[in-house]
């Protein structure tokens, strides 16, 4: 289903209650589960679907950030609706869930210091009756909630359709509970589950994993290792940054040169993270700079979804078609021009 094409101003801000705190702050040093994840060297970068340090690390720069727009905005606050909806009627179902079970560490490494946040949607504890042993561990679920979209839905529970960055995310969040705040003596983690709401009509389907604490300890230690290594990089960064900016202000920008400029410039670019190509590259709004691995840089190619949609009817004749969120011309023109074959 297209969304709706009007010429109706969106007012959004009319309608909708911003939230005072927000868990994406995007503050230097504190690193969501839904920023960092896990790697996925191992998988073809078609079906690895983030996140990736590189466009996180573009979160917490100062660059001429894009303000998000109404349309992604509005697409957010659905989703939040969904989910207030639906932990409301879990909780009101079953006194042992509990909504939003927020998660925070502090981890040091050498002295580098970063804080770890989660918050797991739906974790509930089994309600007990007589019929259970008494000396065994509280079976616990972990649900984590995802707003689909017709093109995102997934199509049943196999392996292959089950999306690693969503079963990372929960597995992550399901180490953590158990290993950090609750005693395995006295709980046992059972599965996973990723649910899926369609926000179109509300269809909801369910992916269901069991808990392996092994498995789970794995990509769990690799979110820690990848929240350093992005801390490290952005921090870097921002040391040479203000090393410019103060060198800018002592010399003056009559006598600040081009090669002086360059020179920096050089250093900022190469605090970029690697790349981590994946299936949703040609959407991510970091992609021109990405692909010339720079971060400032005046020549810099960008072109808006508008541009993008005018050189595919150019090209090809035909009018830019609605899939999901983005129109068909992002298949092939995301860069402003024919990408060909496989390339993200
Ligand atoms: S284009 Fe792809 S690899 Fe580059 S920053 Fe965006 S998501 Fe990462």
């Amino acid at each position: 289903m297209p969304p709706p094409r009007t010429i109706l101003p969106n007012k959004y801000l009319d309608y909708f209650v911003i939230r005072p705190y927000e868990w994406h702050q995007n503050k230097i040093g504190y690193y969501h589960v839904s920023q960092i994840g896990s790697s996925h060297a191992n998988l073809d970068p078609k079906k690895h679907s983030g996140p990736c340090l590189r466009d996180t690390f573009f979160i917490f720069i100062p660059i001429d950030k894009k303000i998000q727009s109404l349309l992604t905005t509005g697409n957010f606050e659905v989703g939040n609706i969904f989910h207030g909806h639906v932990e409301d009627i879990k909780k009101t179902n079953n006194p042992f869930h509990f909504p939003e079970f927020p998660l925070q560490r502090l981890m040091d490494r050498n002295g580098q210091k970063l804080i770890i946040l989660g918050s797991i949607d739906l974790p509930r504890q089994k309600i007990l009756t007589f019929k259970d042993n008494a000396n065994k561990p509280i079976p616990i679920h972990i649900t984590d909630l995802k707003t689909a979209s017709e093109f995102t839905f997934p199509y049943d529970n196999s392996e292959d359709n089950q999306n690693p960055t969503h079963f990372d995310q929960v597995t992550i969040y399901g180490f953590w509970l158990m290993n950090y705040y609750l005693r395995r003596k006295y709980n046992r983690l059972v599965d996973l589950t990723v649910a899926y709401l369609n926000k179109h009509e509300a269809y909801t389907g369910e992916q269901v994993r069991k808990y392996n604490n092994e498995a789970a300890k794995v990509i769990f230690v690799d979110f820690i290792k990848r929240a350093f290594i992005l801390d490290k990089k952005i921090r870097q960064f921002m040391k040479i940054l203000k090393e410019y900016e103060n060198k800018l202000l002592k010399v003056g920008p009559d006598k600040f040169t081009d090669e002086m400029r360059e020179s920096y410039h050089i250093r900022l670019n190469n605090c970029l993270p690697d790349r981590e190509p994946h299936h949703w590259c040609k959407y991510c709004d970091n992609r021109f700079r990405c692909r010339d691995n720079v971060v400032y840089d005046c020549d810099v190619r960008k072109y808006s979804i508008e541009e993008i949609e005018v050189f595919y009817k150019n090209e090809t004749g035909k009018n830019a078609i609605w899939r999901g969120k983005h129109t068909k011309a992002f298949d092939s023109y995301s860069y402003g021009f024919k990408v060909e074959g496989d390339e993200l």
